[in-house]
């Protein structure tokens, strides 16, 4: 058998974080084939490493990609104000093209930082389609859906037939009702029993701010996730966006296929409180989501676990939990939410591979590679980013963003400014 590619002279990190030092790796259609060490196969491309370190890429568990238009719009706010009065004037006027832009923008910032697969919930879901398609990123598209609207069940069935005649194999698609407080119990039993026959996932926010559990407890006289459970919720695969504030008394009522997404730079931006999700990691399927940039400013998961990592220590006042291989087997369990063969470097895999350049100024000298990634690496650490065996970033450039796309996040920005009624003002580099 004659391979596609032949990486070679290079140090794999597993998905537990383990390092095999001077391995090779071979790809063939798009599939992982694993050597014995250093042994050698014919390949139409050989790729020699020179002793770089080679893990499995990254996945975003919950981002909202077309509110990158907004990084940086209301800093500094309660969290109040920083949706009523900041945001919502402005991504209420937001139109299609603007939510494509801003797509493809979160989409170049998730390959940059190793990023080849996330969840996506939001609106517009034809042109976040798109942009995916001409990125190359793998997407698990969650249309929003809000109780107001009076199209809901047009719009979940829909979402039915986007799964029938879109998925491909990066292309999958979720339920994305908004959360229990904003879709009314008819509308959550027609989600999951929708969700029953197809076999789709369901991605929510549940139980993010200690308002909305004491909410849920003063209305239904239980907390959210009790409340979900009560509907049936947790028998099919759900993915949680934060759950900040799950209870102990709710983890028994969760599914084997309850997936948490957290997103900690939010929660301390917006001083959401630790709420249970810390304390409870250890029980909970969790991994790592980015949110939406208006709130986390940045879609790096690495930089996500990095701050989970250190407000646990801090909070435990103990330095050996949320340890280093705890956070890096945590970030590689997203993966598995997913269901797309990524995640591990064995054979039959994916090839969605990260190749390490850490010899440079903010990582140099590499002790220990974990450490490296995790509390010194940025973007720019990463070299290369393969989906599928082919290269979407390679040298440190983004291999399939459109050239042009600061000119039409200019446009889009300055758009939705005019069109919006707060006060914000921008500024772009001639
Ligand atoms: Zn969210």
């Amino acid at each position: 058998m004659k391979l596609d590619r032949l990486l070679t002279n290079c140090h794999l990190i597993d998905e537990t974080g383990a390092v095999s030092y001077d391995q090779s790796l071979g790809i063939k259609a798009g599939k992982l084939i694993r050597l014995n060490g250093g042994e050698s196969m014919e390949a139409t491309e050989r790729l020699d490493l020179q002793g770089a370190y080679v893990s499995p890429s990254f996945v975003n568990l919950h981002a909202h990609g077309a509110m990158n238009i907004f990084k940086g719009i209301a800093e500094d706010v309660s969290i109040q104000r920083w949706f009523d009065e900041i945001l919502w004037p402005y991504e209420s006027k937001m139109e299609a093209a603007d939510a494509k832009t801003g797509s493809l923008l979160a989409m170049a910032e998730m390959l940059d930082h190793g990023i080849t697969c996330y969840a996506e919930h939001y609106f517009f879901e034809d042109v976040i389609l798109e942009a995916a398609e001409e990125t190359g990123i793998r997407i698990e598209m969650a249309p929003t859906l809000f109780g107001s609207d009076p199209n809901f069940e047009a719009r979940l069935k829909a979402t039915t037939r986007l799964a029938e005649e879109r998925s491909t194999e990066r292309i999958r698609f979720a339920y994305g009702p908004h959360s229990p407080y904003t879709v009314s119990k008819p509308q959550l039993e027609s989600v999951l029993e929708e969700a029953k026959k197809s076999g789709l996932s369901i991605h929510l926010h549940v139980s993010e701010t200690k308002e909305q559990v004491e909410a849920s407890v003063a209305q239904h006289g239980c907390t959210p996730f009790a409340y979900l459970a009560d509907l049936g919720f947790f028998s099919q695969r759900v993915l949680v966006g934060h759950g900040l504030w799950v209870e102990e008394d709710d983890l028994d009522r969760l599914g084997v296929q309850t997936y948490f997404a957290a997103c900690p730079k939010t929660y301390g931006k917006l001083a959401m409180g630790t709420g249970g999700l810390w304390e409870l990691s250890d029980r909970l399927n969790l991994s790592f989501g980015t949110d939406g940039a208006a709130s986390s400013a940045t879609l790096d998961v690495v930089e996500q676990a990095r701050i989970f990592g250190l407000f646990g220590k801090q909070g435990a006042a103990d330095a050996e939990q949320f340890s280093l291989p705890w956070l890096w087997v945590r970030l590689m369990k997203g993966h598995e939410y997913f269901g797309f063969s990524t995640g591990r470097l064995a054979d039959g895999y994916e090839a969605d591979l990260i190749v390490w350049n850490l010899d440079l100024p903010n990582t140099l000298p590499v002790y220990d590679p974990l450490a490296a990634i995790l509390y010194s690496s940025d973007a720019r650490n990463i070299q290369h980013l393969l989906i599928q065996g082919e290269f979407v970033k390679q040298d440190g450039v983004l291999c399939t963003i459109p050239k042009d796309l600061s000119k039409s996040v200019r446009k889009s920005v300055e758009g939705i400014l005019e069109r919006g009624t707060g006060n914000a003002k921008v500024h772009f580099a001639e």
